[in-house]
């Protein structure tokens, strides 16, 4: 059987500890063999960043801007104990930070769902996916606490020098403060990002804030999304026959509860924090999750949602066998082969990425799975693989189908 072949490269982010042991393994057993795979790499493994003192990770991200598309490994965001386990000279930055502060993106995360890894949430059927924005708000906040009796004030002074002033509180007795912000051009980057990929997935899309409560600051956002809605994308979401649905931010949460999934849900920055967590815990499983920053250019960076699992490299290093899911790490990889088959028009490359999911979802459901998903499966005798016949396993589904 001939390979399938690629036109652009995909930029490859290979990256830390288990998930960098599981990329060989998917490379190995599941693309190669099929896919003529160009890729330009960058070894974004801690070691490696620190030796280009992290111009390798500034590099990925300006040739993801140069090809459109990246497929990135979990990597180490070091701290302390990694300052001395790798013998670092800094402490590097999160890579996921800067080629975010690179890409300006939105990150949408989503759930692959599977009959046996049933949600929390009975009416949920299809998988929800939250929207985050990644700026602003109480994340770049200032605060004080306040001593006793005094007047806070919020002062605005333009660069000519008038000020404006809004009174928050008269204190009478001790208390604390806040000071938030964001900026329109970020709101709009977001809101592009969001509109965008609701029509690449075709799937509606909700936001929503407290504007009745915060008549300036999350009305603003409201704005933002509604006349960036009305003038560039209302036509398109009309012809691809999905919605822009805006509501109060508890109308949201008690309608989610209730839906059958299936949408895109726009969350500002605090909001999406607390919810992302909510959805990925309700839907069974961190190792089934997917996550895909795009940019409002219209880049992509396809990874998973989990971290290097930290725990199970030690193990395998100890020379014992692990039981790693490698289902959202395959699923960065088909994420990234089919928007590049879908850009290139290399219609057999998007079928591959569709097929190969579909092995992995066929397998668990066949009952062969990691334990992580065995512990939480409703199917009765679950087959619990180590972290390579688990691949394998994957790769006579696919041969199969
Ligand atoms: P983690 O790698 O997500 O793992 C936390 C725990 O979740 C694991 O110990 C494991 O539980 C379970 N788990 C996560 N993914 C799994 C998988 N694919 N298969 C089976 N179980 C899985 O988070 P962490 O251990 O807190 O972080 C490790 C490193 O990852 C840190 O250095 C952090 O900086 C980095 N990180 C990177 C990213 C990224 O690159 N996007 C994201 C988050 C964290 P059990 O141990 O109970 O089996
Ligand atoms: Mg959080």
């Amino acid at each position: 059987m001939s390979k399938i072949q690629m036109t652009t490269p995909l930029v490859e982010m290979d990256g830390d500890e288990m998930t960098r042991i599981l990329w060989q393994m998917i490379k190995d057993e599941l693309l190669l063999p099929f896919i003529d795979l160009k890729t330009e790499y960058y070894d974004l493994g801690l070691e490696h960043r620190n030796e280009t003192d992290d111009k390798v990770t500034v590099d990925s991200a300006e040739a993801t801007k140069k090809y459109g598309v990246a497929v990135k490994c979990a990597t180490i965001t070091p701290n302390a104990a990694r300052m001395t386990e790798y013998n670092l000279k800094e402490m590097w930055k999160s890579p996921n930070g800067t080629i975010r502060a690179i890409l300006d993106g939105t990150v949408f995360r989503a759930p692959i769902v599977v009959k046996g890894i049933e949600p929390n949430v009975k009416s949920w059927k299809k998988p929800i996916t939250i929207a985050r924005h990644a700026y602003g708000d109480v994340y770049k906040n200032t605060e004080m606490r306040i001593p006793g009796a005094g007047k806070v004030e919020l002062v605005y002074t333009a660069e000519d020098g008038t000020e404006e002033r809004a009174l928050v509180h008269t204190f009478n007795g001790p208390g604390v403060v806040q000071g938030q912000h964001n900026i329109d051009a970020s709101i709009e980057s977001f809101a592009h990002s969001c509109f965008k990929f609701a029509l690449d997935t075709k799937q509606d899309l909700w936001f929503a804030s407290k504007d009745t409560i915060s008549k300036k600051y999350d009305h603003r956002f409201k704005d933002i999304f509604q006349e960036i809605f009305d003038k560039e994308y209302k036509d398109a979401f009309d012809k691809a026959g999905i919605e822009y649905f805006y509501t109060l931010i508890d109308d949201a949460v008690a309608r989610v509860m209730k839906s059958e999934g299936g949408f895109i849900w726009a969350c500002k920055n605090y909001d999406g924090d607390v919810m992302s967590d909510m959805i990925s815990s309700a839907f069974g499983s961190l190792a089934m999750m997917t996550s895909v920053l795009v940019s409002p250019q219209g880049y992509y960076e396809y990874e998973a949602a989990h971290g290097t699992v930290q725990r199970h490299y030690y193990k395998h290093l100890k020379g014992e066998e692990t039981s790693t899911n490698s289902v959202a790490t395959i699923f960065a990889w088909t994420g990234a082969l089919r928007k590049r088959g879908e850009l290139d028009n290399i219609p057999e490359l998007s079928a591959f990425a569709d097929k190969l999911e579909q092995a992995c979802i066929k397998t668990i459901e066949d009952g062969k799975m990691t334990k992580d998903l065995a512990l939480i499966t409703s199917i009765d005798n679950p087959t619990v693989l180590n972290s390579r016949d688990f691949i394998i396993e994957i790769r006579k589904t696919f041969e199969s189908l």
